[in-house]
């Protein structure tokens, strides 16, 4: 898959000005980093160019200033932890464009690191201003895409400058782009998808494409009983979108015209509200009060899926079973992550997962560590799931001029 992709393999980088955009849209607090992940995440990538004899100039965005400068959203806090982690120092410049950094980028030598100020300060960024994306290249000879998770946006940084200079996938990305090509791109067959979480309004394009391209699907979480109601189960007080019992049926039958495997609850836990300790029980399907709602998967179900994970070779999971959130309504998510966690341990499964909720509750579980790939890239990572081009990316296939 990597040959699909403009790397950094082969490149000579010595002397060279290297732009890379990096996601540092890191948690902060009263103006410190609260979490290193994602600038752990670049220093693969800057420690290359750095050996390599370059000079990185390290761009990105920040938050939402909409085009301001807002003092506030300014990236400098991230300058100390960087520069920490990477054991060299790291530059600032107070603006991404422009003389105060066309300067800064002057005074550069071989193996420097500089971080410039917030892209997003600037319009033209979000804007996807051609002007824009010639300021930013002008202080590069080379341009490398480091940040996945802001791939699905058509922005200046990721996309317009991508036809202005030399573009290339950091190696986080690469390293990405490989996992989810080894989930859905390529994958080991057969495969099994989990798509859990609350809604299957927001989820029908992800729905749609999984069933194109799996074996089997599992449905869980607050969507599920969507597809228990359009089968006629009562579902109590259970979250549920009943305007969507047509759509629901229509994707039982795209699954079985596609030989997708389907695969609902057989049974439930509910409960009165989602409480922490609240008495869970456990019911077979229908079997609910009115002002009862199902919160988790029951253990059939859980058991159901741990068996598809034992007859699949790759897992993809997005959204959790149940109400992760308030335990014990976990114990669903929970351990049919422990039994992929240990597939993966075992090196019978390949198993990628992502999404915000989901990466959550696979940390809770402590076996985010266990999986083949966990993503951290949100958005871009759902649209990838749903088929559908992200423009940093498509930038970086070979061929494209
Ligand atoms: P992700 O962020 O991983 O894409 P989602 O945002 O789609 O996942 O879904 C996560 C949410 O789904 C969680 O807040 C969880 O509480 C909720 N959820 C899961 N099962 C149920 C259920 N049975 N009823 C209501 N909400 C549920
Ligand atoms: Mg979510």
């Amino acid at each position: 898959m990597a040959e699909d992709f403009r790397t950094l393999d082969g490149v000579d980088v010595k002397d060279k000005r290297a732009l890379v955009r990096v996601d540092f849209n890191v948690p902060m607090e009263n103006g410190a980093v609260t979490d290193d992940t994602r600038l752990e995440a670049a220093l693969p990538t800057i420690r290359r160019l750095r050996d390599g004899g370059a000079k990185v100039i390290l761009i990105s965005h920040f938050d939402r200033p909409k085009g301001r400068r807002v003092p506030s959203m300014s990236l400098k806090p991230v300058v100390a932890p960087l520069g920490k982690l990477l054991g060299a120092p790291v530059a600032f410049a107070n603006d991404c464009v422009g003389e105060v950094a066309e300067q800064a980028v002057a005074a550069m030598h071989d193996g420097d690191v500089l971080l410039l100020e917030n892209l997003r300060f600037h319009a033209g960024e979000e804007a996807d201003d051609p002007a824009f994306a010639e300021q930013l290249a002008a202080l590069g000879d080379l341009y490398v895409d480091d940040a996945f998770s802001a791939a699905h946006r058509a922005h200046a940084s990721t996309d317009a400058i991508a036809r202005l200079l030399p573009a290339y996938a950091g190696e986080q990305m690469r390293r990405e782009l490989e996992a989810l090509d080894s989930a859905l791109g390529n994958p080991k067959k057969p495969v099994l998808g989990i798509v859990g979480g609350s809604k299957v309004s927001t989820k029908l394009d992800l729905l749609h494409n999984l069933i194109v391209k799996l074996d089997r699907l599992a449905i869980g979480g607050g969507m599920a009983n969507t597809f228990l109601a359009a089968q006629g189960w009562a579902v109590g007080a259970s979250y549920c979108e009943p305007a969507l019992g047509d759509t629901a049926r229509g994707i039982m039958a795209f699954a079985e015209s596609r030989h997708c495997e389907l695969l609902l609850p057989v049974d439930i836990v509910v409960a009165e509200r989602p409480e922490p300790g609240a008495a869970a029980r456990v019911r077979d399907l229908g079997e609910i009060d009115p002002h009862e709602r199902i919160l988790d998967a029951g253990p059939q179900t859980v058991e159901r899926l741990c068996a598809a994970m034992d007859a699949s070779a790759t897992l993809v999971w997005n959204g959790p079973l149940g109400v992760f959130e308030v335990p014990p309504f976990d114990r669903g998510t929970v351990a049919a992550a422990r039994h992929a966690a240990e597939l993966c341990k075992a090196g019978k499964l390949v198993a990628v997962a992502g999404g915000g909720d989901t990466v959550s509750a696979l940390n809770a579980a402590h076996v985010a560590g266990d999986f083949t790939f966990v993503s951290t890239a949100g958005g871009a990572f759902l649209e990838w799931m749903e088929g559908k081009s992200l423009p940093g990316v498509e930038a970086l296939r070979a061929g494209r001029a």
